[in-house]
């Protein structure tokens, strides 16, 4: 494979790496040690248009692809690890979901946030679910139009500040049927949405802990896993866009069990 870089790749690497040493390098000690989130290196990222580089043009990103986002991840990894893992949510993962699965709005909502300066939550582990990710027991039961989400997910990075969350759980539809994993979007401040301590402290985090309270949430799905739990070679094709109003989760007023979401 021919990794040679094209001259526009050279000049964007070097770009990369001269805001990092310039701007992240000297604080990353400090970043890990206090884990204070570095606030002023987000907006460092985002005046460079590092945040949200693969959100396309379309939706006021740069329309990067992900070879040039890890061009970038490299060059903040290289001298800070909270800079460089916030240059990959704000690229790749939860924010990819949405762009290629969510609806119209979603994408609005999602491309909004992290162009804003989000870094967005992807909520996967459980307690006992970590590799084997399709033991996951959070479950999305339909109610009607919308969603209850129930269960307790840990390990979120940048649960604590991240706005944006993308919750995968069982789907059963309104039979009680299972329907596979998918995944959900739900704001911070959603009731419901509850925050837990960072629990282990993870020194190079820079995530801050932060505590709420509340019981369940109604969200809307975004996209499909897999259709059938434990078929994960049958990938998302589709976005369904579940509750009749509005981007944000709407609280429910019944429900027992808490849905958490705890980083390290
Ligand atoms: C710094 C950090 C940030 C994270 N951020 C997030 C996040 O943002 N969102 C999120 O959802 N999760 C996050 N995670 C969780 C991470 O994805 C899980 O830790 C990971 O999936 C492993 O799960 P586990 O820790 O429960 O380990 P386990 O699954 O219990 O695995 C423990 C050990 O057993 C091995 N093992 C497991 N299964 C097998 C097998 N079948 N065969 C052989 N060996 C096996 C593993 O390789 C590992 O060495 C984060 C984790 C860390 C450390």
């Amino acid at each position: 494979m021919d990794m040679k870089l094209s001259p526009e790749q050279l000049k964007l690497r070097s770009a990369a790496r001269e805001l990092a040493e310039a701007e992240f390098a000297a604080r990353a000690a400090e970043i890990d040690r206090t884990e204070a989130y570095p606030f002023d290196n987000v907006a460092a990222l985002k005046a460079a248009g590092f945040m949200g580089y693969t959100i396309p043009k379309s939706y006021g990103g740069r329309g990067g692809s992900y070879f040039e986002a890890a061009l970038i991840i490299e060059e903040m990894a290289r001298v800070c690890g909270a800079t460089g893992r916030i240059t990959v949510e704000a690229n790749m993962g939860a924010i990819s979901a949405v762009m290629q699965y969510g609806t119209e709005k979603q994408k609005r909502l999602g491309a909004d946030l992290v162009l804003s300066g989000d870094k967005p939550a992807i909520c996967i582990t459980e307690p006992e679910a970590g590799s084997a990710a399709t033991e996951m027991t959070t479950r999305a039961d339909k109610r009607g139009n919308s969603y209850v989400i129930r269960g307790k997910k840990h390990w979120i990075t940048g649960g604590g500040v991240s706005k944006l969350h993308l919750i995968f759980a069982r789907v059963f539809d309104g039979r009680g049927e299972e329907q596979g994993i998918g995944g959900f979007l739900a704001l911070k401040g959603t009731p419901g949405l509850i925050i837990g301590n960072a629990n282990p402290p993870w020194a190079s985090a820079a995530f801050p802990k932060r505590r709420s309270s509340s019981k369940i949430l109604k969200s809307r799905r975004i996209c499909w896993c897999c259709r059938r739990a434990g078929s994960g070679a049958d990938l998302p094709t589709s976005s369904t866009p579940i509750t009749a109003n509005g981007s944000a989760p709407e609280p429910s007023r019944s429900g027992s069990r808490r849905v958490r979401l705890r980083r390290p």
